[in-house]
């Protein structure tokens, strides 16, 4: 159903017949971590996220997984070689010469 409170005539699954069913009846505004992501969106209340409304929550755990404006470091130990792929692609690359 269509947002007909912070966001109106946005597709918004919690919006019902009776209002917005999420908590305090409407989206809550971004936090500081939210600035710089493309989802912010500028509302009557102040800039609010377009794709979660409870911004707080979504950094409370750490980083956001919806932002677009950080990216999670993956951080990888030494890579781990399959002892017998190498062996197979080390006598792979012997044949072609
Ligand atoms: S996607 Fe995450 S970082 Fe971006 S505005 Fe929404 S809550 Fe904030």
């Amino acid at each position: 159903m269509q947002c007909q409170t912070v966001l109106p005539g946005t597709e918004c699954t919690f919006m019902g017949k009776n209002g917005c069913v999420f908590t305090e009846g409407a989206c809550q505004v971004i936090v500081e971590n939210c600035e710089g992501c493309e989802r912010v969106v500028e509302t009557q209340i102040g800039k609010v996220c377009g794709s979660y409304p409870a911004p707080e929550k979504k950094w409370s755990g750490g980083l956001c997984n919806f932002a677009t404006h950080v990216k999670a470091e993956i951080k990888t130990e030494d890579a781990k070689i399959n002892p017998l792929k190498a062996s197979k692609k080390a006598a792979g690359s012997k044949k072609k010469k």
